[in-house]
């Protein structure tokens, strides 16, 4: 008799996403006309740049022809890309080649995929609170997890000890939910710490672009010996506004040596037997993300969603509560006042000011009591959900 995969009943339902939007709706029914402003969520609200719209056109256009016609594409990506990217990491002064980067239909995809690189009998740490795929997709694949706690007192960014016994390492920095980001020194403790446990890192750079600080690490790749330790997954979702349009990229060093089998020729064995590659289409409108054009129009949209999470900040140093985040990152994640929980705060914004946030509880453990605001609002509504928090929170 088939036996289906039973961990799945290990997983937690959507009960977060679920209870935010029956308690918004239940809200809006009772009060009719209210005006709900949603500030929770991680999905961007500008449209795609010009540079990239015209080369999706063009891309389009090319799929017209006999002599411009693309059939499958390979398994890795399109060279133009892989080229592209490969540039977009020199210019940040990290070394990688373009065979060590692989495209894909987003990160999401490949921080599931990736483990397929890993026996089942290793052991996960995950930095919490934590962005959730991190635990489900090692839930699904029967791994342990080990859980370390961050918290206020290390600005939600720990460091190594001895005590963790891992084999696989997440580190998201700018962090999802924490808005939270690993300096030079931090993130060359981990590096040395993976390698000196041949433990390796996945890290999640889905959100470098928000970074503005010049002393702050965009990539892992910009530190000392991160090729002999370290898979960085990158996403153009926040970085290009490709939510809905998908495409990623996944670096696999070449030095990145484990148990005698080359990383890098596993993850092409991987790419050759999973995909059939990205649409063309897709990767021409992502080149053009590469392009001085496409880098200029899509820091300019980042400048803006920067300047939203500006408006939150202000409000909440105006009333005077702990939080980090908000600089070189989209999330801003504060301290719940009067020692509420995350639903109670949640609660008290909707009926109070319309304000819609995500409670922290939904990151893991240590994110109860606190929540989490996104920056990728429309800016007149963000201008006025954060005017809102600052008067209540200043009434008190
Ligand atoms: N990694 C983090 C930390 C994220 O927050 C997200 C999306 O919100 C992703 C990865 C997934 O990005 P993609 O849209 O490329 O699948």
């Amino acid at each position: 008799m088939l036996a289906p995969n039973m961990r799945y009943a290990e997983l937690k339902d959507s009960y977060l996403f679920n209870t935010i939007y029956k308690k918004t709706d239940e809200y809006l029914t009772a009060h009719p006309g209210k005006q709900v402003l949603r500030m929770g969520v991680g999905d961007v609200s500008l449209p795609l740049c010009d540079a990239v719209i015209k080369a999706l056109h063009e891309a389009v256009d090319d799929q017209a022809k006999a002599a411009t016609f693309h059939g499958y594409m390979p398994e890795a990506g399109a060279p133009f890309l892989r080229k592209a990217i490969a540039g977009y990491y020199a210019e940040k002064g990290a070394k990688v080649s373009e065979n060590e980067i692989f495209i894909s239909s987003g990160a999401c995809d490949d921080l599931g995929d990736i483990l397929e690189l890993f026996d089942q009998n290793n052991t996960v740490m995950v930095i919490e609170p934590a962005y959730p795929e991190y635990v489900d997709t090692n839930i699904l694949g029967g791994r342990k997890i080990v859980h370390l706690s961050s918290n206020e007192e290390n600005g939600f960014l720990p460091e190594p000890d001895e005590s963790i016994k891992a084999d696989i390492l997440y580190i998201c920095s700018p962090n999802n939910p924490t808005g939270a980001v690993f300096n030079r020194l931090q993130l060359q403790a981990w590096i040395d710490f993976a390698n000196k446990n041949g433990a390796v890192i996945l890290f999640d750079a889905a959100y470098e672009i928000f970074i503005e600080d010049n002393d702050l690490p965009h990539s892992i790749y910009e530190l000392d010996r991160a090729d002999t330790c370290a898979i960085e997954i990158c996403s153009l979702s926040k970085t290009a506004g490709f939510t809905g349009t998908r495409l990623g990229y996944t670096v696999v060093p070449q030095n990145l040596v484990r148990g005698g089998m080359n990383l890098n020729a596993m993850w092409s064995r991987n790419r050759e037997t999973r995909t059939n590659g990205v649409s063309y289409i897709l990767q021409k409108g992502a080149a053009a993300v590469f392009t001085p054009e496409g880098q200029a129009q899509i820091h300019k949209n980042i400048r803006l969603y920067l300047e939203n999470a500006s408006y939150f900040t202000n409000a909440l140093n105006d009333a005077g509560i702990w939080y980090c985040g908000g600089q070189n990152s989209p999330y801003i994640w504060m301290k719940c006042p009067d020692g509420m929980s995350g639903w109670e705060f949640f609660d008290y914004l909707l009926n109070e000011i319309q304000v819609v946030g995500i409670p922290g509880d939904g990151f893991g453990e240590c994110g109860k009591g606190y929540f989490r605001f996104s920056a990728f609002g429309n800016p007149d509504d963000t201008k006025e959900a954060a005017n809102r928090l600052c008067a209540l929170l200043k009434k008190g």
